[in-house]
């Protein structure tokens, strides 16, 4: 069914691939699916396809496309997955994990974020996301542990919940940084006895507001 974005849709999959790189054929077919002007306010909703973040309410992003796949490819999910998600924000990442993952439970601070993209998500037909609005610096323990954890704020340092509700085997991808504007993008795997930390990047989040965050 066509919604007329469908141009500028494969316009940036064409750039996901070809200049940034991003191997994962999943993840970018995903991309290539879903409709991402949905999840932007009306007023800029011709941009949505764009090569950047872009403001969505209360002074919040929706992250720029090539990072919502680098972030998702760096997770390695299967169908089977169960997912930890912290700052939904538009839900877009968020329907991009929920086509690739099992179940999906997300977690956005601000009330009217949470709401509108817990409605989005239900209109776009994704059964397999669990929404609440938290502080997602403390994870969700009733449902970890956790195959993948992805968390789109950034933070001074990894907050602890988050590598004790990661299985062995399991991924985090976080942006760090002890400046409050700029982070490297983080992946950590739980090992049988520890963990193995690989840095892929400068980037730029909003900040991570919380317990076990910024304050
Ligand atoms: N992936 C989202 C990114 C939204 S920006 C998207 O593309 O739309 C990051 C989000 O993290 C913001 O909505 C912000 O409110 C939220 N956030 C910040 N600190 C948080 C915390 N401690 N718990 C949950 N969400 C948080």
């Amino acid at each position: 069914m066509s919604d007329g974005y469908e141009i500028l849709r494969s316009a940036m999959v064409k750039r996901l691939r070809e200049h940034y790189l991003i191997r994962n054929e999943k993840v970018l077919d995903v991309m290539n699916r879903l409709p991402r002007h949905r999840f932007v306010p009306e007023a800029i909703k011709h941009q949505a396809y764009k090569d950047n973040a872009l403001p969505i309410a209360s002074n919040q992003t929706i992250s720029q496309p090539f990072i919502v796949a680098r972030m998702t490819e760096l997770l390695e999910l299967t169908p089977n997955s169960r997912v930890l998600e912290i700052g939904a924000g538009s839900g877009y990442q968020t329907a991009v994990l929920a086509s690739l993952a099992g179940k999906i439970f997300a977690v956005e601070r601000i009330p009217n974020l949470a709401s509108e993209a817990q409605e989005r998500l239900q209109k776009l037909g994704f059964h397999n996301v669990t929404l609440r609005c938290a502080d997602g610096t403390n994870g969700w323990e009733v449902y970890a542990p956790f195959d993948g954890i992805l968390v789109a704020a950034g933070s001074p340092e990894v907050p602890q919940p988050l590598l004790e509700q990661l299985k062995v085997g399991g991924r985090l991808v976080i942006p760090i940084g002890k400046d409050p504007k700029t982070q490297f993008l983080i992946r950590m795997t739980r090992t049988a006895n520890g963990f193995q930390t690989e840095d892929f990047g400068a980037c730029s989040f909003v900040p991570l507001i919380g317990e076990h965050g910024w304050k």
